[in-house]
């Protein structure tokens, strides 16, 4: 039985915290901690009333590394899983490393002064992270996590050989609100106001934000406008999918959604440097993002669904074969379940699957790996049994092919 340490209590953490304690005869003992002890003990009544557990919670700002590393200590889990922010990162691989316990957390570091995000911080901790006989494992939420899990299961079961993967992420949900994001407001903007960028023929081309664009035909959802981004786990995959020709990331924006965020970064308010405002320095960006609903308080009427999953074209005994893995989450149906909307509950379900995945020895290693590099079918297998099941099709659309 396992052990679990949970940081961070946003809209991912309360999905983690859930799904832990409804998984019985795995997580023995849960704690939740984050910055503010409130949101925790929020979290804490909700999961008692659901499924009649109390989890255990903590105060801990996660940028101080002793305080951490004395809370790891404390609780002494198998596993921390880290639902704070990508800034938390290497300051909680840190802590895992001076306490000797595994890592897993769900998006890349960035630094807090410069919108980039890039695995060569965190790969750099591998060396530290072998020599200690821990794991840690990087991006394990949906994408990245649940996509790269699809690209390494089409390759050791379904191809010879993958040449393109188009990974595809449709939010067709509906919050009733003129303008929010569906996770952290910072985070999600410094992400998207980013130039693009894919892979081709052993080069990354870069390209502005928002240039290029395909209407893609969704399962259950329709064809919805979506546009090519950088995301971190194409980094990975390049590296690990082996004899790949091409990679790109799409995601769906609404013309609402693109209009409120140019006025947004026009008048300056997407900016991540200090200005000075009546006599004080504020980031516009964070001043922005205490202005929008906060993403959990989105779940109580949220309708539609999330539809996200991996086009591969490649080869197999020598015949040409397209198909395409999804998953489709159903906004009001996580809520039922868990008090969250869907891009919350499809970024929540995994880390807990990949901490199921460590305490149960089915994922071992010492160093620092991407979802990829793990095996897939004990993961995707659970993500059939709890709440994200995925679908494998085959792709006869022409959409994708320039
Ligand atoms: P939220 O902003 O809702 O929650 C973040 C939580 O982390 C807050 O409760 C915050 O505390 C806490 N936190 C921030 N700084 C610290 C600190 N120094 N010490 C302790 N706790 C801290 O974000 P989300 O839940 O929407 O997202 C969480 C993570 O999940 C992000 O890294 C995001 O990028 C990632 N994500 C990954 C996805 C994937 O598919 N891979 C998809 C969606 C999100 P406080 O309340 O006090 O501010």
């Amino acid at each position: 039985m396992g052990n679990v340490l949970i940081i961070g209590a946003g809209g991912v953490g309360s999905v983690a915290a859930h799904k832990c304690a409804q998984i019985n005869g795995v997580f023995s003992r849960i704690t939740l901690a984050s910055r503010t002890l409130e949101k925790c003990r929020g979290i804490q009544k909700d999961i008692h009333e659901n499924t009649g557990r109390l989890i255990d919670i903590a105060q801990v700002d996660a940028d101080n590394v002793p305080e951490t590393v004395s809370l790891i200590k404390k609780v002494k889990p198998d596993v921390v899983i880290n639902v704070a922010l990508p800034y938390q990162d290497l300051s909680i691989m840190e802590a895992c490393l001076e306490a000797g316990v595994n890592y897993i957390d769900t998006a890349n570091y960035e630094p807090k002064d410069v919108p980039k995000f890039e695995y060569s911080w965190q790969w750099a901790y591998h060396e530290r992270f072998r020599k200690k006989g821990i794991m840690a494992v990087l991006g394990c939420g949906f994408d990245p996590g649940v996509s790269n899990a699809y690209c390494a299961y089409a390759q050791r079961n379904i191809y010879d050989e993958i040449r393109t993967i188009d990974i595809v992420d449709c939010n067709a949900g509906s919050h009733g609100h003129p303008f929010a994001t569906n996770f952290n407001p910072e985070i999600n903007i410094r992400e998207i106001t980013q130039n693009g960028k894919y892979w081709e023929s052993g080069r990354w081309i870069e390209t502005k934000p928002m240039e290029i664009s395909v209407d893609f035909d969704y399962p259950e959802v329709g064809p919805r406008k979506s546009y090519l981004l950088f995301h971190e786990e194409l980094e990975s995959l390049v590296r690990h999918i082996k004899g790949l020709q091409r990679i790109r990331f799409w995601m769906t924006f609404s013309e609402n959604y693109l209009t409120h965020l140019r006025v947004l970064q026009n008048v300056g308010m997407t900016r991540v440097d200090e200005v000075e405002f009546e006599g004080k320095k504020i980031v516009p960006i964070r001043f922005l993002k205490a202005l929008l609903p906060d993403p959990a308080s989105l779940a109580p009427n949220y309708t539609g669904k999330t539809a996200i999953g991996c086009v591969f074209d490649g080869i197999k005994n020598g015949k040409r074969k397209k198909i395409f893995i999804y998953n489709i989450c159903d906004h009001a149906e996580c809520y039922k379940e868990v008090k969250a909307q869907a891009v919350s509950y499809t970024a929540g379900v995994p880390p807990v699957i990949g901490a199921m995945m460590i305490i149960q020895g089915k994922w071992k290693g010492q160093g620092v790996f991407n979802v990829e590099q793990l095996e897939p079918e004990p993961f995707m297998e659970m993500l059939n049994k709890h709440g994200l099941p995925w679908q494998q099709v085959e792709f006869r659309s022409s959409i994708l092919e320039q």
